[in-house]
């Protein structure tokens, strides 16, 4: 079942598929799929308005004013926004700030200093690089060492092998960037916590794609951009999400003033905002926090279930299309097999996948090559329809046959 028309039905089924049209339209008639939105999801029509409404009313009119107006609360209000959405985290431990970057150094270092004593920060040799550069920076800072985990597909019984009473933080990605691996959040949270460590999640890429519930699987702190399956644009500000276990007891290295008890008060020392609040650095990125905004709004609305069923089938197309097309020409399947534990992109390994990779976005498929032979397949159930899915693959079929 690879046709046309099967692609049509598809489509035709698609709950989801009203929202296309909510976002601007890829006017570049030399696109044929964009299969990227896992690293840069697609500008919602909602976004320009908002940005023109920020820029000449809330900015243009009422100047510095809107700072007390609203923008100096906006990372907690969309935190709690984004928390009630897509992380299952109750109000008042989320905010809006900073890159996936910062946000993790903050996090980490703040678990770190939690337990004191420890002296092992344990993540994965396949997780993502800003992830292991900055594990290896805080233990350098802090004499620490760090545990490898040799996988790019973590278990429960990964986590129970490295870790022990000198372990201090677990930093894991809830979905694995290259191969879409699940890790189990709850499970692994737990083991973590019986070895009395703090587990510190990146959730990049599942967040907007699959279901997380962080308070329920009493996650310590997570991570993670707006910018993929979220569509808030290039750059838009990350979140970090405290426990509200640790807001009595955590503090983190980035002491500026918008993380401090009177924010106004120019204080001769640092003394930290209650809660959450003490997570923040700097003034927050208004322009940035637009898109946010617009992409929690719009997940909302669609609800978070129907786009993890809609990014399953979507996975499972490119899977049937893989197998009856492109397995036959060489290429391996790298994402697992089982939906279950799978997350929102499919990733094809080929030997040829660098040259292939730049011939296909020469040829207007939107693709990610990921190191070594890795062709990335990113699917945004928001936007990514059964039918282009089909086309790009056909001409993956072709340009690689
Ligand atoms: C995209 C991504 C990042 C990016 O971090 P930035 O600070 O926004 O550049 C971090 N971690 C993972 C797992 C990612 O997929």
């Amino acid at each position: 079942m690879t046709t046309r028309e099967e692609a049509a039905r598809l489509d035709a089924a698609d709950e989801l598929a009203v929202f296309r049209d909510r976002f601007v339209p890829i006017t570049d008639p030399g696109v044929v799929a964009y299969l990227d939105g896992n690293s840069l999801g697609r500008p919602l029509r909602a976004t320009a308005d908002r940005l023109r409404d920020v820029v000449t009313q809330e900015w243009g009119s009422r100047l510095i004013r809107s700072w007390e107006e609203r923008w100096l609360e906006l990372p907690g209000q969309l935190g709690d926004e984004l928390g009630r959405v897509a992380l299952g985290a109750a109000p008042g431990q989320t905010i809006v700030a900073d890159s996936t970057s910062v946000c993790l150094y903050k996090a980490l270092r703040a678990a770190v200093a939690l337990r004191p004593g420890r002296d092992e920060i344990v993540t994965d040799t396949a997780n993502f690089p800003t992830d292991r550069f900055l594990v290896e920076s805080v233990a350098a800072e802090l004499g620490h060492t760090v545990r490898w985990i040799e996988t790019g597909d973590v278990g429960v019984a990964d986590v129970a092998a490295v870790t022990g009473d000198r372990t201090a933080a677990v930093v894991l990605s809830h979905v694995d960037y290259r191969s879409a691996a699940i890790a189990d959040l709850a499970a692994i949270t737990r083991v973590v916590h019986e070895r009395g460590g703090l587990a510190v999640w990146d959730l990049c890429h599942s967040v907007g794609s699959i279901p997380v519930e962080l308070d329920a699987a009493g996650a310590d702190f997570a991570v993670g951009c707006t910018y993929k399956f979220l569509n808030a644009g290039p750059g838009a500000p990350a979140f970090l999400y405290v426990s509200s276990r640790h807001h009595e007891t955590f503090g983190q290295p980035l002491t500026g003033w918008m993380g401090a008890a009177d924010t106004f008060g120019m204080a001769e020392h640092y003394v930290p905002a209650p809660g959450i609040r003490r997570a923040l650095s700097g003034t927050p990125p208004v322009l940035g926090m637009a898109g946010v905004q617009e992409g929690v709004a719009l997940l909302a609305e669609a609800g978070i279930e129907r786009v993890r069923a809609k990014a399953v089938a979507l996975g499972r197309w490119v899977l049937e299309l893989a197998d009856a097309w492109l397995v036959p020409l060489g290429f391996t399947v790298a994402s697992p097999r089982d939906d279950a534990r799978r997350g929102g992109h499919v990733t094809l390994r080929h030997p040829d996948a660098e040259r292939l990779s730049r011939v296909l976005i020469e040829n207007g498929v939107l693709i990610d090559f990921r190191r070594p032979d890795g062709i990335r397949i990113g699917l945004s159930p928001l936007t990514t329809s059964f039918a282009e899915v089909r086309a790009a693959m056909d001409r993956i079929r072709e340009l690689a046959g």
